[in-house]
């Protein structure tokens, strides 16, 4: 068990690494329902615990995976998905990200996009990308998004941050 705070609500959570799934780059806070990086459990967050820390149940995986693909900059990455807002990025200590690309390409922002994961009507989860102010902008489906502009994803969609592809599946 590890004893962190999230970086979100900051509620205290102690967290069994060893019943997340293996692979994942966030796991959701209980409480706010936020993404907190796995990262941070690496970190020296470690805190004594108080009343309100909370126990962190095992994940729930399903919600929809990006995967990053292969050039030479890059290697294939996988990242699940996860209910709320995930922010996009190169993987660097300088990102708040929830999900870090580790990458060589140099014009991928830090926090490039954003995709809110959230229920719909039908019990499914329906996926809002739209670009986080980047630098270089964001290619969705061989078009450029516009500042604001939220577009939904549907399965085998390309989205391109910096020189990298990335494709949604459900
Ligand atoms: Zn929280």
């Amino acid at each position: 068990m590890i004893s962190v705070r999230c970086p979100h609500c900051h509620v205290g959570l102690k967290v069994d690494e060893g019943k997340l799934p293996p692979g994942i780059s966030s796991f959701k806070c209980p409480k706010c329902k936020s993404p907190i990086p796995i990262s941070i459990l690496r970190g020296k967050n470690n805190f004594q615990s108080d009343s309100d820390t909370t126990l962190v149940q095992p994940l729930k995986t399903g919600i929809g995976r990006l995967t990053v693909l292969a050039d030479g900059e890059t290697e294939e990455q996988m990242f699940p998905l996860y209910e709320g807002t995930c922010v996009v990025g190169r993987r660097s200590p300088a990102s708040n990200a929830v999900i870090g690309i580790e990458t060589n390409d140099r014009s991928m922002s830090r926090e490039h996009i954003r995709i809110e994961v959230k229920k719909d009507s039908k019990g499914g989860y329906k996926h809002y990308l739209s670009d986080n102010n980047s630098r270089n902008h964001t290619l969705y489906n061989s078009s450029f998004l516009e500042k604001g502009e939220v577009v939904v994803l549907n399965n085998n969609d390309e989205i391109v941050i910096g020189r990298t592809v990335i494709r949604f599946n459900e």
